[in-house]
């Protein structure tokens, strides 16, 4: 079969270049049934599973039809948890990045102020959870008029949590003329009820990747005692050695209790669960995603949507709550067509509840042995060679398109009356610079942050240290936060 391209869309050349650089050759079972469809402005409902691609599937198309000069939100994507958000953020702003397209996440336990402030300057899509996205409507910090274009991520999850409701109240004040698209792994009635009640006759898509997803990942199970669980840890971690490992508890303490095992065995380990506060939380899924570490300890919060390219290795210390966060969990392995291992203790009390979740995937997961001490002693050495060498830090997706790129910071911001036509105009009139050449602009509180791309932020830099900005001389410099 012909390999497609994302060439055939009639996709912009700097959404096509952005693309290139991220990495993405050609178009995934659900981005070639879903973006034609979002380009031609029809509601569509997509089952598929997280992995999928499905992220790109909505970015793509909608980045393409958001228009640059509109200086008010025209995308909204309400998704279920803040990693979520940040990571949807993540690809947009990747896509959109020669398109110079902002975009704002909003979601709780983050500081209400600043996203007013964010909010206030131009931004092309809005990425967030329902509560935070509620507070910001009613406070009327969130201009819904020019939305034209709606995503419900992770519908199913959105349910599960309890979300419903306010989903309803944003979609309620949101323009009727507009697109909705809705993403779900599941979709249960109370799901199609939504679509029903708040979609346009929308085209119904329905993914066949949870087989693939399955067949890629070989799936094990071990019968052990809850007191045992430490040890066959500690086993099975030796045996399989992987490069990196998310391994899954289901409550906090757990967490706490099997991180520091690991921590007091020097594992390069971390740990995330919902107990903590939202910076931690981010820093930890950062530092592993760039594989500064190797094994994460985590209740359910890091199973859903979350990007992590090369988890070779999944446990399940305990099993999960629900039959679908079975799969959410194990699809952090086995992603973007790679293969992958998912291993699960099941203690004699979850046994009933795992042949639910065998039943729910079709196939019954083979029970393995303990692994034999002799094996685990043989491959100890290799094993501690591992675990105390630093991993080779894995380049963030969207590096390449930061090439290129710099970002200048300006002593003067909104106190001092700076605005982005200020700072558009001193930069059109260098010899050399077209508005073209201008990437985001944010405007604080007493400094500006500017991007210069396509290789002209040195020149800039300098022409700046001599040129008055909005009638006086300011301190430029070049920065990367
Ligand atoms: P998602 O289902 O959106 O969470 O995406 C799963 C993974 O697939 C992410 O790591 C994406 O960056 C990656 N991905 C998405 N689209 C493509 C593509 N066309 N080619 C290769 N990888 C992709």
């Amino acid at each position: 079969m012909r390999e497609l391209s994302f060439g055939e869309y009639l996709l912009s050349e700097e959404l096509l270049e952005a693309i290139e650089l991220i990495g993405f050759r050609s178009p995934t079972d659900v981005q070639s049934r879903v973006i034609p469809i979002v380009l031609e402005k029809k509601d569509v409902v997509v089952k598929s599973q997280t992995g999928s691609g499905k992220t790109a599937a909505f970015a793509i198309p909608i980045c393409q039809m958001v228009s640059w000069e509109e200086n008010k939100p025209q995308a909204l994507v309400v998704a279920p948890t803040r990693e979520l958000s940040l990571q949807i953020k993540e690809d947009f702003f990747n896509i959109g990045r020669f398109k110079r397209l902002k975009v704002s996440a909003i979601f709780g336990k983050a500081p209400f102020v600043n996203q007013v402030r964010e909010l206030k300057q131009k931004t092309h899509v809005v990425v967030g959870t329902p509560g935070r996205i509620i507070d910001h409507l009613e406070r009327g910090t969130l201009d819904t008029s020019q939305i034209k274009y709606l995503v419900v991520d992770e519908a199913d999850e959105m349910m599960n949590m309890g979300f419903i409701e306010q989903l309803e109240a944003i979609i309620s004040r949101l323009p009727n003329e507009r697109m909705t698209m809705l993403f779900s792994a599941t979709m249960p009635p109370d799901i199609r009820e939504l679509c029903t009640e708040y979609m346009n006759s929308p085209e119904y898509i329905e993914v066949e990747n949870q087989n693939s997803t399955l067949e890629r990942i070989c799936q094990e199970r071990y019968n052990v005692e809850e007191e045992q669980k430490l040890e066959l840890l500690r086993d099975i971690t030796v045996i399989e050695n992987p490069d990196s490992c998310i391994i899954f508890c289901s409550t906090k303490q757990k967490v706490d209790e099997v991180y520091q095992e690991l921590h007091r065995y020097h594992y390069p380990c971390n740990k995330i669960h919902g107990g903590m506060e939202q910076i931690d939380r981010l820093k930890v899924m950062n530092d592993f995603k760039t594989g500064s570490f190797r094994y994460l300890i985590a209740t359910d919060v890091a199973a859903r949507g979350i990007d992590i390219d090369n988890v070779s290795l999944v446990i399940n210390y305990d099993i999960s709550r629900d039959k679908e966060g079975y799969l959410h969990r194990i699809g952090r392995t086995g992603r973007a067509n790679k293969a992958g291992q998912a291993v699960t203790f099941v203690t004699l009390a979850e046994n009933k509840r795992f042949e639910d979740i065998e039943q729910y995937i079709g196939f019954e997961i083979p029970v393995k042995d303990r692994p034999d001490k002799v094996n685990v002693g043989q491959m100890e050495q290799e094993f501690l060679k591992k675990i105390s060498t630093t991993p080779e830090l894995k380049e963030s997706k969207g590096s390449k398109l930061s090439e290129g790129i710099i970002k200048l910071h300006i002593n003067a911001g909104r106190k001092t009356k700076m605005r982005a036509v200020d700072i558009v105009g001193t930069l059109c009139n260098i010899k050399g610079m077209t508005a073209e050449d201008i990437g985001i602009i944010n405007i604080m509180d007493i400094s500006t942050f500017v991007e210069i791309l396509n290789g002209k932020g040195e020149m800039v830099l300098e022409v700046l240290q001599k040129t008055p900005i909005k009638g006086r001389l300011r301190v430029v410099s070049k920065t990367d936060r």
